[in-house]
Formats: structure tokens, C-alpha cells, sequence
């Protein structure tokens, strides 16, 4: 272990749903088979809210948080997806989940965030080998067969830490569902993915980008990304919205439908929106959730094509990151991070995280 690398990283513990976070101190371990890294911003994703009020259970104690970049702070033997020297300071991001490249899900699926033996960052119990396996701490060990990136220089550490869950799954269930120039879409959720869902869009080519939410926040700053029509869903009916959207396609409806909002009312109201021809794409549905009733007559009757999305393929960060550096001028991405908490407050940082005042609330470790 070089000699600046602390010998103690600081972990906050989740501990139960009520419970406050604990802050502790654990040692740490740099092998050459891992890659150790020092955090520099966590953001809370709404999965991690999903965990810390109960709608989704964890095995505890555990460190969430997995929308982390950092950098390696002891040299290794494993390398980046290019193939590159892991070195001490190299500004990194890397896969929410590790793939053994042998499974069936790897080999013959092409869906290696589903692997037989896969790691979920930010998820998994504190223990042994991954106590250090979260971002709300000062340090994160990335074991191998996670996909590694480096971050180019001009990539801000605010506007590259969402890369690695919502990025990444946007775009990953973007382009597993197609898109094309001149469509229409309309998108269910104005949160961290509603939001790159409309300027990935836009960037496509989208003729219309609109989007829903019953946050007028939101979908204020969903207009700053290029949406081209807003819906309040707390002052506008589903019929109302239907409506609308049939004026803007000449009666047709939108050609694309995209679920980020986990609502129960989401799926039904987009069967309904979408054309003929349509795709719905969901991702929005990641804590379990009773049967959601929808009208499967128009399902076949239009024709639709419903595809979910679970994690991303680890390659999509090339795509994410590529995403980031050519639209960075034109999207003010760096403000989608509110308010940042150090580790110490993170509390607090859930607290602010709840009020959905902000896209993202952060956590700097290095930070007093
Ligand atoms: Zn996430
Ligand atoms: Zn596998």
C-alpha cells in the first residue's frame, strides 16, 4: 500500500428502516486483484430512497450507494474496459454490477447485468470482501470483472457521478428499444432519468420530447433539457394529456413511450398515449409493486412493443460518457446536483434527498 493511502476508510451503515445511519471506521485492504478508490461524490439515487424508507428490503448493515465517482488511490492489476493502466489518481467510473463473461446471461443472453454470479455495488450486505462496497464512504473496492472508464478531463465530477446508474440505464433502454429521427415520445417521470431521457432524445432527433410529472419543478427544469411540451399530471387529466398528444401527432398518438417514474398510473397512461406501432420502454419499476392493471386490448390491438430494462450492459458507459462530453456545453448537467452534504451528514442528506426538491442531493466524503 503506498504511503498516502489511509490505513482506516470511513463507512456510513445503513441500519434499518427508522434507524440512523451509523458512521464508522473499518480498515482498509488495497490488493492487486481489487481496485481501491477513494470516493469523490456519491449522489442519492431514488433506489436508494426505495431502500432507506422500506419500499424495497435490504440485507443490513450495508453502505448504499452506487452513483459514485472517484479516484484509485493504489495501484493494481486490473485494468480499464480500453485496456488502460489502473494509476493512482486516475478520475474513474465503473459498472453498477460485475459479469463473469461465461454465464449463460453473459455468453448467450447478451445480458451480463443479469450474470449468475453478479456483485450490485451499493447493495450488498457489509461484510468481509464488501464492506467497502458502497459510495456513502471515503473509500470503494471494485472487485474484478467490474467495467472501468476513465473520466475525460473536462467531464465535471458533478456531471459524470449519475453516469453509472441513471445514464447509463437511460441510454441502455433507449437504444435497446430503438430510436428514431422525427418521432414523437412522450416520457412518465421528470426525475434524474426523465430528464437525460429528453435531452438524449433531443439529441436524436426527436421532433416531440414531452414529458410528465406532478412536480412543476421538475418539469421546469425538464423544459431547460429540451422538452418540447410539459403535463402536470396534479392539474391535468390522463384524458386531458390524450388529447393533447392526438393534436400534436395528427390523431395518431406518439410513437415512443418511455416509464421512469415507478407510478402505478404510468403504464396504463402510456398503452394509452402510444400509437399504433408504438414501443414502451420501462425502467421505472425496480421495487416490487402490486399487479399493475393495463388495457392489454390496445397492447395487441396497436401493436405495441413493451420492453423492460434492468441495470445496463457495462458497455453503455462508453456511450453515457461519450453522451456527456459532446452535450455538456449545451445542458446545464453540473445543476441537476443540489445541495452537497458531507459524509458525516448523511441524515440530513437523506432528509433533503426525500423532499424531491432537488434532481440529486450529494455526498462528498472529503468533505468537513
Ligand atoms: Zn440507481
Ligand atoms: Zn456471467
Amino acid at each position: 500500500m503506498s504511503k498516502n493511502i489511509k490505513e482506516a476508510a470511513q463507512i456510513a451503515l445503513f441500519q434499518g428502516v427508522d434507524t440512523l445511519f451509523g458512521i464508522c471506521e473499518v480498515p482498509v485492504k488495497a490488493t492487486a486483484d481489487t481496485v481501491l478508490v477513494q470516493v469523490a461524490l456519491a449522489t442519492i439515487c431514488g433506489s436508494d430512497l426505495h431502500t432507506v424508507s422500506g419500499r424495497r428490503s435490504a440485507e443490513v448493515p450495508c453502505v448504499l450507494g452506487h452513483e459514485v465517482v472517484g479516484t484509485v488511490a493504489a495501484s493494481t492489476r486490473l485494468r480499464s474496459a480500453e485496456g488502460k493502466l489502473l494509476r493512482a489518481g486516475d478520475r474513474i467510473i465503473w459498472s453498477l454490477t460485475t459479469s463473469c463473461s461465461a454465464c449463460h446471461y453473459c455468453l448467450n443472453k447478451n445480458l451480463p447485468q443479469k450474470c449468475e454470479t453478479m456483485f450490485k455495488y451499493g447493495h450488498a450486505q457489509c461484510a468481509d470482501e464488501n464492506t467497502l462496497s458502497g459510495g456513502f464512504a471515503s473509500h470503494i473496492q471494485l472487485k474484478a470483472g467490474t467495467t472501468i472508464y476513465h473520466i475525460p478531463d473536462a467531464i465535471k465530477d458533478e456531471e459524470a457521478v449519475p453516469i453509472n446508474c441513471a445514464l447509463a440505464t437511460v441510454i441502455n433502454g433507449l437504444e435497446t428499444i430503438g430510436t428514431y429521427p422525427g418521432e414523437t415520445a412522450i416520457i412518465h417521470g421528470a426525475g434524474m432519468l426523465g430528464i437525460y431521457a429528453v435531452c438524449f432524445l433531443q439529441e436524436q432527433g426527436y421532433d416531440i420530447v414531452a414529458i410528465v410529472d406532478k412536480n412543476a419543478n421538475r418539469l421546469q427544469i425538464a423544459e431547460q433539457f429540451g422538452a418540447t411540451h410539459t403535463f402536470n399530471t396534479s392539474s391535468t387529466s390522463a384524458e386531458d394529456i390524450s388529447e393533447k398528444l392526438k393534436e400534436l401527432t395528427r390523431g395518431r398518438g406518439v410513437d415512443l413511450a418511455v416509464e421512469v417514474s415507478g407510478a402505478p398510473s404510468a403504464l396504463p397512461d402510456l398503452i394509452e398515449w402510444l400509437g399504433i406501432g408504438g414501443r414502451c420502454l420501462t425502467l421505472g419499476y425496480v421495487y416490487p409493486l402490486e399487479n399493475i392493471p393495463f388495457n392489454v386490448h390496445q397492447l395487441v390491438t396497436k401493436c405495441i412493443n413493451l420492453r423492460g430494462i434492468h441495470n445496463y450492459h457495462p458497455s453503455v458507459l462508453k456511450s453515457a460518457l461519450s453522451f456527456i462530453e459532446r452535450s455538456r456545453k449545451q445542458y446545464p448537467f453540473a445543476g441537476l446536483i443540489g445541495e452537497i452534504y458531507p459524509l458525516s451528514d448523511i441524515d440530513d442528506a437523506f432528509a433533503h434527498a426525500f423532499r424531491q426538491d432537488a434532481i440529486r442531493i450529494a455526498v462528498d466524503p472529503l468533505k468537513d
